[in-house]
């Protein structure tokens, strides 16, 4: 074999692939493509991504309703807000990584494409600093060891950080030495929280929080309203896809002032809160109720007066409003992944809205819950796909559905 040759055929596939993107102006292959498992289509394309993904919601909602043209990012990468890291220990030093995908072998992670890039960076000081204050990171297997986790979220449109650090124990030996020196490499952190863990379970999150430094949450901006971002609340991780996501759902629902508008798997009241300033009032059902009580803290800091926040059953809530003879104008609904129900489907219809925008993160359960709308009378009008997770599988939906008073199987 000549040197030539050689040389070809000793480069590792993974080593090829990044040289070709790179020569084709793309960012290179991440070097734990394939063993993290959170971003399945890193080596396609992006525009072959989102061909990909038009193509398989138009697939699934064929015959339901017409389909328009996937929004994707113009720069798709570290787009996450929200960072997590697990710690270990490997080889005689900490670790900071993910899980391998169906393992609980850590694999050591420094940046990440699709995060966040001063979160990567804080998680890595955090790292060095553990090491040289000799705070043991968690073992699974023993249960000894302090630092369990590391979550750093980012508010990009105020720039404010929240950084989590999850022990095992209450107990954090020179915790004030540790929060000033990572405040002294990282001037920009606004809050750090001691989360306490010490169960036996993959929840990254336990139920104890002491604020370490700052005011314990942290606000990020989104459709012109301010909500506030603890710990522990859910807050969507692409903010710049989600802000066009929600605009388009706020032009579907044609609000103009007079509406009474269910906002139903309301989360922390971010659909409701938006469409508030549009309507005549606005009623929210959620589950869980730190979402709930995050939501009315949201309503409170965007002065809006005419929305209410109920914590039930969103089936069970609408079912009882109709019982009660009682109308909605237009319902938002964002389910979890697992899609609606036909017992939530006909207690909304009961509602008689005109309109009903339908946000949806899976689009086969979506299209599974637009069969069962159409056998109410409601008809799937239109779709608008967004890329909000870049190089994963993953694609989110606003639809249309308007009362056509024609129920048909
Ligand atoms: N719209 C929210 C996120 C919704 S995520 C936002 O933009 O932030 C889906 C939500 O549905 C979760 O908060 C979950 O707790 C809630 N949920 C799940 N099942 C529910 C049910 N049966 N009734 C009410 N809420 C439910």
């Amino acid at each position: 074999m000549d040197s030539k040759n050689k040389r070809k055929t000793d480069k590792k596939p993974e080593q090829e692939k990044a040289e070709k993107q790179k020569n084709a102006g793309q960012k290179p292959v991440c070097p734990v493509f394939g063993r993290c498992g959170g971003c399945q289509l890193l080596d396609m394309p992006y525009r072959e991504q989102l061909k990909r993904k038009q193509h398989n919601v138009e697939r699934l909602l064929d015959g339901l309703c017409r389909v328009q043209p996937i929004t994707g990012m113009e720069d798709p990468f570290h787009y996450r807000n929200k960072v997590h890291a697990v710690f270990g220990f490997q080889k005689g030093g900490i670790v900071s990584g993910v899980y391998q995908e169906g393992s609980h072998r850590i694999v050591p992670v420094k940046s990440c494409m699709i995060e966040d890039e001063k979160a990567d960076e804080i998680i890595q000081t955090v790292r060095e600093l553990a090491g040289s204050f000799k705070i043991k990171a968690y073992d699974e297997d023993s249960g000894f060891g302090l630092l369990r986790h590391v979550l750093v979220k980012r508010g990009f449109a105020t720039g404010e950080i929240m950084v989590v650090l999850v022990t095992a124990s209450p107990v954090f030996p020179s915790r004030n030495h540790f929060v000033g020196a990572l405040r002294e490499r990282h001037p920009e952190i606004t809050t750090i929280i001691q989360n306490q863990n010490d169960r036996a379970t993959s929840m990254v999150l336990g139920d104890k929080e002491r604020v370490l430094y700052g005011k314990g949450y942290i606000e990020d901006e989104l459709c012109g309203c301010r909500f506030r971002i603890s710990g522990r609340s859910f807050y969507q991780v692409n903010p710049a896809q989600t802000e066009k996501l929600y605009g388009k759902a706020m032009e579907l629902a044609g609000l103009t002032g007079q509406e009474t508008v269910i906002d139903a798997y309301c989360g922390t009241g971010t659909i409701g809160i938006i469409a508030a300033a549009r309507a005549g009032r606005v009623i929210g059902v959620e589950l869980n109720p730190d979402a709930v009580r995050d939501a009315a803290v949201n309503a409170k800091r965007n002065h809006a007066e005419n929305i209410q926040f109920y914590r039930n059953d969103a089936t069970a809530f609408m079912a009882g409003m109709a019982a009660g003879g009682e109308r909605a104008d237009v319902i938002f609904m964002d389910p979890p992944r697992s899609g609606s129900t036909e017992a939530f489907i006909r207690a909304a219809a009961a509602l008689k809205p005109s309109r009903v925008v339908y946000i949806s993160c899976n689009p086969e359960t979506l299209a599974r819950d637009l069969k069962v709308f159409k056998g109410f009378g409601y008809r799937a009008q239109e779709c608008w796909p967004y890329d909000m997770f870049p190089h994963t599988e993953h694609c989110e939906n606003a639809v249309l559905i308007k009362r056509s008073g024609n129920p048909q199987m």
